[in-house]
């Protein structure tokens, strides 16, 4: 498998009062060239310091992180400008990521001139076509982000993280912020995208229905750990967790015959500040039972390429 992207046992802790957050505990993944991985849980999980610190917005604690064959886990300022060149990153909201003070054109030719010194007619001719590869009306190249809508924002940041040519594109909640009928041409947008320039794509989301749409794998976060990781497919027919059950509980999906319950979840959330050697669900979860509290379950591979951090998963799955 060509994988572009490998993750082992990557940690970011923060200081905090009373001790250090586990904001990423112990994660572990690969995503394969061309694809995309989706990240999901609820807000706080880490999926966001998660993708913050593999483009080194953040420093790990520990662990260690390879692209493209290369270990990235520790850059210099140097190393880390050069990395913006391969992995880039769409936030959550388009508005507050663009500086309000540049028209659509000058946000969209900051990368090009930072990175790629370009100047004059060459640099009017990338911006031009930057701005039809996103849909953008060249029109829009003089106006400012406060005169434009979130969709047409949205596509600037886009727009300007194709800039130079990435391979990889970390998203954000990319489309949480837009009118449900502008999430749709951002969603369709990107897929394109990834199919003319083999982006390959981490997608962070809380939407279960979009991370459908959008993943080839999903990766599902509690608690800075990763609970599951499996195909896209077979996370949808096999939620071997029992936060991932209450978590696909909640979304409408139109799957023949499946009985629809949904599951909520209730109980107390364990603190993330230095937290104990147990499962972080298990406060929370109804299948809870002595060895849960006892020590923290690891990642197991429970079925080909599905992978589970519970102790009772093969028990409570029937497996
Ligand atoms: Fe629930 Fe125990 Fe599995 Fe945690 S390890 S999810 S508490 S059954």
């Amino acid at each position: 498998m060509d994988n572009i992207l490998e993750v082992k046992h990557l940690k970011k802790y923060f200081n905090a009062s009373g001790g250090q957050l586990h904001a990423v505990d112990d994660v572990s993944f690969t995503i394969e060239r061309g694809k995309t991985l989706g990240v999901v849980g609820e807000s706080g999980c880490g999926k966001s310091t998660l993708g913050r610190t593999i483009i080194h917005l953040y420093e790990p604690t520990s662990g260690e992180i390879s692209f493209d064959g290369k270990d990235i886990t520790k850059l210099n300022r140097t190393e880390v400008k050069n990395l913006r060149e391969d992995i880039q990153m769409i936030f959550q909201d388009p508005f507050a990521s663009l500086n309000p003070r540049m028209s659509v054109g000058q946000l969209i030719a900051e990368p090009l001139l930072i990175y790629h010194k370009l100047k004059g007619r060459d640099l009017d001719r990338k911006v031009a076509q930057l701005m039809d590869t996103v849909g953008l009306a060249r029109r829009l190249s003089n106006s400012y982000p406060h005169e434009l809508d979130g969709g047409r924002c949205q596509r600037i940041g886009v727009a300007r993280a194709l800039a130079l040519n990435p391979k990889f594109i970390v998203c954000d909640e990319p489309v949480s912020s837009l009118d449900v009928s502008i999430q749709a041409q951002v969603i369709n947008l990107m897929q394109d995208l990834q199919e003319e320039f083999g982006l390959t794509y981490m997608f962070i989301t809380h939407n279960m229905a979009v991370v459908r749409h959008m993943s080839d794998t999903i990766m599902v976060m509690y608690l800075g750990m990763m609970v599951e990781f499996a195909d896209s497919e077979e996370m949808f027919h096999h939620r071997l967790h029992p936060y991932t059950q209450a978590l696909l509980s909640a979304v409408p999906i139109p799957v023949v015959q499946e009985k629809k319950e949904r599951k909520l979840i209730k109980g107390e959330i364990t603190s993330p500040i230095e937290p104990p050697d147990e499962c972080r669900f298990a406060k929370r979860c109804p299948y809870a039972k002595d060895i849960c509290f006892a020590k923290t379950p690891e990642a197991e591979e429970v079925l080909p390429g599905h992978f589970v951090a519970c102790h009772r998963a093969r028990e409570l799955n029937g497996l």
